[in-house]
């Protein structure tokens, strides 16, 4: 015997004496009879309860179920190896003895001997192949490990499976990362999950399953919702899955988490697009003054060169003198700006603090600006102060603020009256340059603070959409505010509020404070 445990045996044979033979010849060969039953019913019964090592079956057996039938039960709920004993070798009891995957077939009547070879060559089989069951099963299982702990070490590419419909069927600890379901959450839902309501609009998740079914391989970039409803750009590739009779079995799915990237990209592409904006309006503004500075000169050159001396008068000379000043001014104002914008970029904006009192600093600014108010028909601007308020400040600078709203005003409030209203606050001033003008839509109220961002088509006005942004620097470098408050059509009001004291200058306060 192969086993040092003697072999526990089952027999289901309805005919008393051979039964009691087989029995009687088992025992003496060393097995262990755990039942002798004569039907189908008693044989599972018996299975179940004694869970024997083999089963010697009669194929023609009392009651409900032939010992074919019978086998068949107790083979695939305990795995319990039969042999068949019959006296009708006939082929179709043989087709379906096979079929209920009996391990031997002896023919009655049987010498004792070939029971035993029988029964020992059925449980050394049977031990076979449950070795072998064994051995696969945990390679199997080993392999499903390695390849679980392959796949779960991939952090950053969320890898998964689904099957045919796109639902998922496994998923990786990296999925979880990217996409922030847990497999127990996500198992058995749709891709559909993770696109974008209008992705799904347009045909997703199915066109990539339907590509990837046509090409083998589909290969895309597009944003996926998590489960917290946040976005991420994703570079996905999903393979179809086909079995050795190349019939589909699902998808794999290998995502790549590309946000950044992808961000990065678009903030280069938004600066080549703002860099280019900046080229074309700059090479306009500064053609424009050198164009009509050009176009005097020429005048000039044809009257010399037909030596027509008319064009010598005093008048011409004065309107060419006073329209070149205009132009080269504008031509200044534009490169100060463009400089100022580098030096921003660059860091290397500095600012120089002193104490002074503003009203007054708005006062001469007025004053020396008087000329470019009336010609452009606003008239003096008119200055509301309750008190004089004094603060550590960038003097220039302030006054660069102002400058930049006020030519603002004449430009986009031609011809209307501008108020100028300071108020001290608690440790504050606020400011409100008040117009009358073409006013400033809601959505642009933010973005014209922004490097070359304008709210009017600009071909209407000149500008280069830099005089704000500067502002927004210089008042943000001195620690405060600046916004708007318009709507179209309804003049604007542009409001800023400084601290009397810039925290970067608490210390400097002291002294200063000092100084009348
Ligand atoms: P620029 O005037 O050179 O275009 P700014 O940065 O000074 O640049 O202004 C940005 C934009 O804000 C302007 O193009 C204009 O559309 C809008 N804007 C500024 N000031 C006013 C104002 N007082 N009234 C209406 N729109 C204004």
């Amino acid at each position: 015997m192969t086993s040092k445990i003697a072999p526990r045996i089952l027999i289901v044979e309805d005919e008393l004496i051979v039964a009691m033979d087989i029995e009687n010849g088992l025992k003496q060969m060393g097995y262990i009879v755990v039942g002798n039953v004569d039907s189908g019913q008693a044989a599972i019964a018996a299975a179940e309860k004694h869970l024997p090592d083999l089963a010697l079956m009669d194929v023609q057996i009392k009651g409900e179920l032939s010992g074919i039938e019978t086998a068949t039960i107790i083979r695939n709920n305990w795995n319990i190896p039969v042999i068949f004993l019959t006296a009708y070798a006939d082929e179709a009891t043989l087709d379906k003895s096979k079929k209920a995957q009996a391990y031997g077939y002896l023919l009655k009547p049987f010498e004792e001997t070939e029971l035993h070879t029988a029964i020992e060559i059925v449980l050394e089989k049977h031990k076979r192949v449950e070795d072998q069951k064994d051995h696969y099963i945990k390679e199997l299982s080993l392999s499903e490990a390695r390849f679980k702990l392959l796949l779960d070490s991939i952090s950053d590419y969320a890898i998964f499976m689904l099957d045919i419909k796109g639902n998922v069927i496994s998923w990786s600890k990296g999925a979880t990362k990217l996409k922030g379901y847990t497999a127990e959450e996500v198992l058995g839902k749709n891709i559909a999950l993770f696109y974008t309501e209008e992705d799904r609009e347009k045909g997703f998740p199915k066109h990539s399953l339907d590509m990837a079914l046509k090409d083998g391989q589909f290969v895309e970039e597009a944003w996926r919702v998590r489960k917290n409803r946040s976005l991420y750009w994703a570079h996905e590739t999903i393979v179809a899955l086909y079995d050795k009779t190349t019939s589909l079995i699902g998808f794999s799915k290998v995502v790549h988490d590309m946000t950044q990237k992808k961000l990065a990209e678009d903030l280069l592409k938004k600066t080549i697009k703002t860099r280019d904006e900046f080229i074309s309006i700059a090479s306009h503004e500064l053609k424009t003054p050198l164009t009509s500075m050009l176009l005097n000169a020429q005048s000039f050159e044809r009257a010399r060169k037909k030596n027509d001396q008319k064009i010598y008068q005093k008048e011409n000379i004065d309107k060419l003198v006073d329209q070149s000043i205009k132009q080269i001014k504008r031509l200044k104002n534009l490169i100060e700006d463009m400089l100022e914008i580098s030096k921003i970029k660059s860091g290397k904006f500095t600012m120089e603090w002193t104490r002074f009192e503003l009203t007054a600093v708005v006062n001469d600014l007025i004053g020396r600006m008087m000329p470019q108010f009336l010609e452009a028909g606003c008239g003096r601007p008119e200055l509301l102060a309750s008190e004089v308020i004094f603060g550590v400040w960038d003097k220039g600078r302030i006054e660069q603020i102002f400058n930049n709203l006020f030519i603002n005003a004449m430009k986009y409030a031609k011809g209307k009256p501008l108020k100028v209203k300071i108020t001290k606050e608690c440790n504050a001033v606020l400011v409100e340059v008040i117009d009358q003008g073409i006013g400033i839509e809601k959505s642009k109220h933010y973005k014209i603070f922004e490097r070359f961002e304008r709210a009017i088509n600009i071909h209407d006005v000149s500008g280069m959409g830099l005089g704000l942004y500067i502002c927004k620097e210089i008042v943000e470098a001195h620690q405060g505010e600046i916004w708007v408050e318009s709507e179209l059509g309804k003049g604007a009001t542009f409001k800023f509020r400084l601290p009397l004291v810039p925290e970067t200058n608490r210390r400097a306060k002291v002294e200063l404070s000092l100084i009348p």
